[in-house]
């Protein structure tokens, strides 16, 4: 297990080593080395009927817009492993995700160090109402300066929370738009029809993509292992059946541990198993596999969907995958990166993969902060934000894959150089660098 102050370390190596690729000016490094802002808070609940005090962090880490037009984004995430290392190096990455999908947002993430399956629906909503109230304080969350939407741990209820007790508290502050402040909210809350599924369905639309640009040799019924079945992981599985209708779906985890059918899983039966027992243990239709046999089987393609830390110099000898698709932020580390490059295995990184639900996201934002319409036809809309998360998918994935061409680079970091050098130029006319 990678220590907290570690994954900061190596993320900022990372960076430094990256800069180096593109003469970097040293300017630019110091602007990533650290946040612009860290609000760390205090908070009384209770987490299973017992007292406790949390601490809420919220990073705003660079931004290359003009702060007031252009916001920070990032996620909110409730997991026990949420540190302000952590929440820094999330907080990078969404820069880059940024930088790469073009969208005029800066790179933030916040979060409780909290393991949210211990609340009542009680507690959790109290949590998220000091939090806010305590955010609030600080004039965030804001449309101009910070707009969070869910991530690990959080979902659109918890974002409607949040959105409700904001708009509670406008008479404060009186702002016009005030559904802009948090993305990822419920449809009819001012929430965008396919924001759920969109970190699931633009990564799907991204490796069909990414298959035609690589004409990689993939075997003839297909196989794909998931870790992770939350938002991001079990959207995947439920989408391949109409996207990838000729993929079969053999391997799937959550954090209790997986299960493993070379024949194919069936979503249906899977969470309607979910449903009931919260555990993929016990499944009837599978054998039993741990997160690490999972990740080390032999498949066409490999989504890591999890947590970050998950792919390393330790295991990085014996992935088995053709193709690695990131789709949880950090999930394979800089080692491990290097050595799956080394070996011949390309990794879509997650900078790349998962950007369709930040694309999204910045179409909520942009719908709540304009004019409000009567809008009742939601397949309309529902289309309409398809085929821009499409166009904007596929871009990505495309300049990615030409910069790697070009420069004989491996694709994590063709991503880097093509996101840091977007930074740079932002960076460099917001403040009159000279380099
Ligand atoms: P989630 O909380 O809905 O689901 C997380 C899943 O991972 C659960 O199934 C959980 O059991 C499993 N898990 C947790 N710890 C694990 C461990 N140690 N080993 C194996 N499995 C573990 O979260 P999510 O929204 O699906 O996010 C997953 C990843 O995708 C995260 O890295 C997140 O930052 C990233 N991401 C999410 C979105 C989004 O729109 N939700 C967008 C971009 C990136």
């Amino acid at each position: 297990m990678i220590q907290k102050q570690e994954i900061l370390a190596k993320k900022i190596k990372e960076l430094e080593r990256i800069g180096d690729l593109i003469n970097a000016p040293e300017w630019l490094l110091g602007e990533l080395r650290t946040p612009k802002t860290v609000l760390k808070m205090k908070i009384r609940a209770s987490v299973a009927g017992k007292p406790t005090i949390l601490n809420p962090i919220c990073v705003l880490h660079c931004n290359p817009y003009a702060t007031g037009a252009s916001p920070y984004k990032g996620g909110l995430r409730y997991h026990p492993s949420v540190t302000e290392e952590r929440l820094t190096v999330f907080g990078i990455d969404m820069i880059e995700k940024n930088a790469l999908a073009r969208l005029p947002f800066g790179g933030a993430k916040s979060g409780i160090p909290l393991d949210p399956s211990q609340c009542s629906e009680t507690e959790l909503r109290d949590i998220t109402e000091q939090m806010t109230m305590e955010m609030l304080k600080y004039n965030i969350p804001h449309p101009d300066i910070y707009v969070p939407g869910p991530d690990i741990g959080t979902n659109p209820t918890i974002m409607f929370w949040m959105y409700v007790k904001i708009a509670e508290m406008n008479h404060f502050r009186n702002i016009s738009n005030v559904a802009a402040t948090v993305t990822g909210k419920p449809v009819k809350h001012n929430g965008m029809p396919g924001r759920e599924d969109a970190t699931s369905r633009g990564l799907l639309i991204q490796l069909k993509e990414f298959l035609r640009l690589s004409q990689l040799k993939l075997s003839y019924s297909p196989t794909i292992a998931i870790q992770g079945f939350g938002n991001v992981g079990a959207n995947i599985v439920r989408l391949m059946k109409d996207e990838f209708p000729d993929f079969r779906v053999v391997a799937v985890s959550d954090a209790s541990g997986g299960i493993h059918n070379p024949a194919g899983l069936s979503i249906e039966k899977m969470e309607e198993w979910q449903k009931k027992h919260k555990t993929f243990a016990g499944y009837p239709e599978a054998s039993a596999i741990s997160n690490k046999e999972l990740l080390e089987l032999q498949a066409d393609v490999l989504i890591p969907a999890a947590i970050e830390d998950q792919i390393t110099e330790d295991n990085a000898h014996v992935i088995r995958a053709s193709l690695v698709y990131e789709a949880a932020n950090e999930a394979i580390t800089p080692e491990a990166n290097a050595i799956l490059y080394d070996r011949g295995i390309p990794v879509v990184p997650g900078i790349v993969a998962n950007v369709g639900g930040v694309v999204v996201s910045f179409i909520e934002w942009s719908k709540n902060r304009g004019d409000r319409k009567h809008q009742v036809d939601f397949a309309e809309v529902k289309e309409e934000t398809l085929s821009e998360l499409t166009k904007i998918m596929q871009q990505v994935i495309q300049n990615v894959w030409a910069k790697s061409t070009e420069l004989s680079c491996s694709l994590p970091d063709a991503a880097h150089i093509l996101a840091m050098e977007t930074i740079r130029d932002g960076l460099r006319e917001k403040h009159s660098y000279q380099d």
